[in-house]
């Protein structure tokens, strides 16, 4: 097959593109419409910075003689935007022995722990799957408590689960990783396979939207069943069983609590994937007392803001905004702050709600979801800050207050950083926000205008924030720290002049914006196990090896497959 990329015909062809795309494919390479036999739409995106808006295509075609190929591919050598077709087929590393002694262990089922489950289930591996909170019909329902009835389920919540973090999301499916093996393609056709539309495999910026993502997951689930994989909900690990020292320091189980009985027994295993998210604040407190290997690391922190979406799709689509062919439009921001901070978009949701998302009672915290049709009134997007562990708490009373321990901080040499420092500060902003909005769950909120002139805000203007279970307006200065509100403070004018009305008055922020991704690192080898603790496979994003739905699912593709060759002794 011949890849052809950068064909750029007018919008209004997505409507119908077949007939438009082979013309332009046969013209870019000099041959008859009758020699293509077969033209499939690989990717496809929509140019607005020009005065006509385009589609922008890359398509694959087979010959119709497909003996013709090298020689046309060999005719065009050297032109990037004609190539051969790569092979995108994800490949198993084996398959298990029937007698095999121990089955590999997946700890929690987001993204990443549903692929690392699903491709040792493809391979014959059986994996048995825990995951601290319920199933995802069960968990809509305990989601739902938080923000309609200010009733939050410590274990079944929007952070865990059944599909983890991401399901009660915009189900946004794009990342920026480097994927040579092209494992996120792997993840699209699952997914495909599973029942997201089919069109995730080629437009440019793909989402799912919760109530598909829903449907997916308990087909995935499925899946990994039906290959003799076991998932078991409400077993939350509580411990490792670690052996040896040194050299011959290894995982060799786990201890499991069982939520609906309180019963706690042990798991004996020997390959374990910790698939945690960024929220599993106790878990990783635990494996921190463990002794396995771990830093702080960066991450940001923030608001949210929410625009109609009409300002949105005007700023981008300009003319042709409302083209259904186009739908609600996204945007991407950054903006580097006079003091040295950075200040960008996250998590942008064209279309949705801005939803509470904490996992602990007392705290609150921002996060965005949409539906796939993105028809709601608002856009929304966190508005973060980046930070670095030189600005965490270190001190044994911060520990104290947050963590009910100080795990060693006072004793830390000066310039070191305690790997639990940056759970320490979201816990102190989650907190805070809680007071702030009124100790009922409601998120602090401000109009963009009187946060930018430092003037609280007491009315809602034009744009009602869709947080439930509800904004207490106010002053966010108070929810982050200076630094922070002084960079957001010039970084919002500075948005106003890349999207015009991005500074509007009566645009609402609301807080807090805490998890963006992990505060801290569970370093692992080439063999993807821990650095110190061999047997056990540190992946997806709370270990901080992916950051999004699509990254975590090749996460987990990759660390199934470490698990898969650890097992059947073969080098990677
Ligand atoms: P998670 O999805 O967090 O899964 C971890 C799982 O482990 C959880 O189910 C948890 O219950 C379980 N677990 C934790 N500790 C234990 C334990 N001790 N024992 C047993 N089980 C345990 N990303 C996108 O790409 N697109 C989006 O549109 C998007 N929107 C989002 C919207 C919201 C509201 C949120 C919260 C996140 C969103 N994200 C989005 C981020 C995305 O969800 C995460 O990057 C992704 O889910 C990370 O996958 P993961 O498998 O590594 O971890």
């Amino acid at each position: 097959m011949i890849r052809l990329s950068e064909i750029r015909l007018p919008f209004t062809v997505a409507e119908a593109p077949e007939t438009p795309l082979r013309a332009a494919a046969a013209k870019i390479l000099g041959i008859a419409d009758a020699d293509i036999a077969h033209l499939h739409v690989f990717k496809r995106s929509f140019d607005a910075r020009k005065v006509d808006l385009l589609a922008v295509y890359i398509v694959d075609i087979t010959l119709a003689q497909p003996a013709r190929e090298a020689a046309l591919l060999a005719q065009f050598a050297g032109n990037p935007h004609i190539q051969p077709t790569p092979d995108m087929a994800w490949h198993a590393v084996g398959q298990a022995p029937a007698d095999l002694p121990l089955r590999p262990v997946v700890v929690g089922f987001g993204p990443c722990g549903i692929f690392a489950a699903l491709v040792l289930a493809q391979m014959g591996f059986k994996p048995i799957v825990l995951e601290r909170g319920k199933t995802v019909r069960e968990r809509t329902k305990d989601t739902w408590g938080l923000w309609r009835k200010r009733e939050l389920h410590a274990e079944s919540n929007v952070q865990f689960g059944e599909g983890g973090a991401g399901t009660f999301s915009d189900g946004k499916l794009y990342s920026q990783i480097k994927d040579p093996r092209h494992l996120g393609r792997k993840v699209m056709n699952e997914f495909v396979k599973a029942g997201a539309p089919e069109e995730i495999l080629y437009v440019a910026h793909p989402h799912i939207g919760t109530f598909k993502l829903v449907k997916v997951v308990e087909n995935l689930r499925e899946q990994i069943i039906a290959l003799g994989g076991e998932i078991r909900f409400e077993q939350r690990v509580t411990d490792v069983v670690i052996e040896g020292t040194g050299d011959a320091r290894h995982l060799r189980g786990l201890k499991v609590l069982n939520q609906a009985t309180g019963e706690t027994t042990e798991l004996r295993a020997d390959h374990v994937v910790m698939a945690l998210g960024h929220s599993s604040r106790d878990t990783f407190a635990m494996l921190y007392e463990r002794g396995v290997a771990m830093e702080a690391k960066p991450f940001s922190i923030g608001f949210r803001v929410e625009h109609p979406q009409s300002v949105i799709d005007r700023a981008r689509w300009g003319r042709h905004a409302g083209h259904p062919l186009l739908g609600a439009a996204d945007y991407k921001l950054v903006h580097h702050a006079a003091n040295g901070r950075a200040v960008y978009s996250f998590c942008m949701c064209p279309g949705g709600t801005v939803v509470a998302a904490t996992s602990e009672p007392n705290r609150v915290v921002t996060n965005g979801m949409s539906q796939y049709s993105r028809n709601e009134r608002n856009a929304n997007a966190g508005m973060v800050v980046g930070i670095d562990p030189r600005d965490y708490p270190q001190d044994a009373q911060a520990f104290e207050t947050h963590l009910g321990k100080t795990y060693g901080v006072e004793a830390l040499p000066a310039g070191q950083f305690h790997p639990l420092s940056g759970s320490v500060l979201q816990r102190q902003l989650e907190s805070n926000a809680f007071v702030l909005g009124g100790r009922d769950y409601s998120a602090p909120g401000q109009l963009v205008g009187e946060f930018i002139a430092g003037k609280p805000s007491t009315q809602l203007g034009s744009v009602e924030p869709s947080y439930k279970p509800g904004v207490a307006l106010g002053d966010l200065h108070a929810a982050l720290p200076d630094y922070a509100i002084e960079a957001l403070r010039e970084a919002l004018p500075a948005f106003g002049r890349k999207i015009k009305g991005f500074d509007m008055h009566d645009a609402v922020l609301t807080g807090v914006e805490t998890r963006t991704s992990s505060p801290l690192k569970i370093g692992r080898g080439d063999d993807l196990q821990s650095l110190n603790t061999p047997g056990l496979y540190p992946a997806g994003e709370g270990a901080s090896y992916a950051g999004g739905i699509l990254s975590a699912g090749v996460d987990g593709i990759k660390v199934g497959e470490a698990v898969a060759r650890s097992l059947l002794g073969v080098a990677g």
